[in-house]
């Protein structure tokens, strides 16, 4: 977490304690006065480190968000995919995801952290240079 030493019971360096719970319940909070009735979240297949992004936890925060008012659903439609497939599916074309990072410390990418080298494992796993 930011500014401190990971919790004793993180899987990885860059978790947030019930992070897609909270951002699924602000969501929830707001979709269900306008009327929405379904909310997408982005989680990938090799997300599965983090438990908020396993099926597990969709299936439970559905059901969670189903039995209250609104029966808003939760969807996580590329949940089968890894990076390199939904980038390949989606056909974002290499000049726009140049522009891409996930830095986990900075605004710009480091280049070191966990979050810049999974970027560029992704870049590779679909051929392209990473520098
Ligand atoms: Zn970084």
């Amino acid at each position: 977490m930011a500014g401190t030493m990971p919790a004793a019971v993180a899987p990885v360096s860059e978790w947030w304690p019930f992070r897609n719970q909270m951002l699924v319940t602000l969501a929830a909070m707001k979709a269900v006065g306008i009327g929405v009735d379904a909310i997408q979240i982005g989680t990938l297949r090799t997300d599965g480190m983090h438990t908020d992004g396993t099926p597990t936890f969709i299936a439970a925060m559905n059901a969670l968000l189903q039995c209250q008012e609104g029966g808003i659903r939760l969807e996580a439609p590329a949940i089968v995919f890894s990076s390199a497939e939904l980038i390949r599916e989606s056909g974002v074309p290499p000049e726009i995801l140049a522009w891409a990072h996930s830095c986990h410390v900075a605004n710009e990418a480091c280049g070191e952290c966990r979050g810049c080298r999974k970027h560029y494992e992704t870049l590779e796993d679909l051929g392209l240079a990473p520098y």
